[in-house]
């Protein structure tokens, strides 16, 4: 076995990190608030805003630093105004982050199916979910892998029907669907720094939103919902969830890194498109037209019949000591959820993807020896 492991996706830290944690030191700023929080929600607000189209340069983004992405969910649909009972829409095919925090509220979760063209929550099946519960004012839609849904048509979908979007961009930032970031389509929009993600402060997450109001309430329910008052006076029930100092100087210094690991990411996806061509069995986790994804993961879907299963490969994988996974199971396949509505239209997309599909090592600090060893194994399992 080769002794150097290949990672699905890891940190990579540039060295700038360490400036901004040493500062914190310097001046004792060792809290869930500092200089660095405020840097890392300013700076993120202007790398989105800078890299937007030039038509939404008067934007205005507000962002809070919390401690993770689900936090941010979860705040989200404080701000939404969930109650107890109300239905949320969610996408099936996602990470269990996605929903969780809808049952934190005791809200209940109805499951979209995946489209064929992102892997993203199906606008078609979205429309039929309204049709069916026109009740429902709340959506979370993910960006699974990086790659955006078709979100202009979910966001009209949702106006149209007077509900409140939640972008869950927690594997997509920078990604972009129509010259627009992802995580800025929504009402509210989720980012992760969780250590696998894009870019990562072992564990944080942000949750943007559109006025300067929604930012401070969702940081006043971070801080445990305290009121302005000398003594510690108490109207709402809060939350510790709010970033530390250390953590957003993390995140400080790998945002200077962004656009380069998004480059790179790029890269591996361009690497295996190419590799794996001339394979009929084998098509690449797709990008929907008008989208940029970041690439965050590079997924493969194998043909049913094509002679090779997922596990072949992760099994290969594994015993040359390189990481792979299946992708996300279905959240209306999940025991925990068994008794949640789930919508579709059509075909049982999302459980064919799972079925059928894996994410492979997508890690930007793989040489091109390494890809090459990775690619080898998988087509020696076809030839
Ligand atoms: C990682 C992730 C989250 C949760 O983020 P954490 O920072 O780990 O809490 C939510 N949704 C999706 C789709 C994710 O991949």
């Amino acid at each position: 076995m080769e002794s150097k492991r290949i990672f699905l996706s890891s940190p990579t830290m540039n060295g700038r990190e360490m400036g901004y944690i040493q500062e914190a030191f310097d001046t004792n700023w060792i809290a869930p608030l500092g200089k660095n929080v405020d840097g890392f929600e300013c700076e993120l607000g202007e790398y989105l805003k800078s890299h937007q189209g030039e038509q939404r340069q008067g934007e205005e983004y507000h962002l809070a630093a919390l401690s993770s992405g689900t936090a941010a969910i979860h705040l989200a649909l404080k701000l939404a105004g969930v109650q107890e009972g109300d239905k949320v829409f969610c996408s099936s095919l996602t990470f269990a982050a996605s929903a969780n925090p809808i049952c934190y509220e005791k809200a209940v979760p109805v499951f979209i199916e995946s489209e064929r063209d992102s892997w993203n929550m199906s606008p078609d099946s979205l429309r039929e979910a309204f049709h069916r519960y026109p009740e429902c004012r709340i959506v979370i839609c993910a960006n699974l892998y990086g790659t955006p849904a078709k979100l202009s048509e979910i966001r009209e979908i949702c106006k149209e029907n007077h509900a409140i979007l939640i972008e869950d961009a927690a594997e997509s930032l920078g990604a972009v669907y129509k010259g627009r970031q992802t995580g800025t389509y929504g009402d509210f929009g989720v980012f992760s720094f969780n250590g696998n993600k894009m870019i990562t402060t072992s564990g944080g997450g942000m949750l943007l939103c559109h006025t300067k109001e929604a930012a401070s309430k969702a940081r006043f329910y971070a801080t445990q919902a305290r009121e302005p008052a000398r003594h510690y006076e108490h109207k709402e029930i809060g939350y510790n969830y709010r970033m530390s100092n250390i953590v957003a100087g993390i995140g400080r210094g790998q945002l200077w890194s962004l656009d380069e690991y998004i480059e790179r990411k790029q890269r591996i996806y361009e690497t295996y498109e190419e590799a794996f061509r001339d394979i009929p069995g084998i098509s690449l986790n797709p990008v929907p037209e008008g989208a940029k994804a970041n690439h965050w993961l590079s997924c493969i879907l194998l043909k049913p019949g094509c002679g090779v299963t997922p596990n072949q490969i992760m099994d290969a994988l594994e015993a040359e000591n390189i990481e792979s996974r299946p992708i996300w199971k279905p959240m209306h396949l999940q025991p925990v959820f068994s008794d949640c509505a789930y919508v579709h239209t059509g075909d049982p997309v999302s459980e064919e993807i799972f079925r059928n599909g894996v994410c492979l090592p997508s890690d930007i600090k793989n040489t091109e020896e390494d890809m090459e060893r990775i690619i080898r194994i998988i087509k020696g399992l076809f030839f």
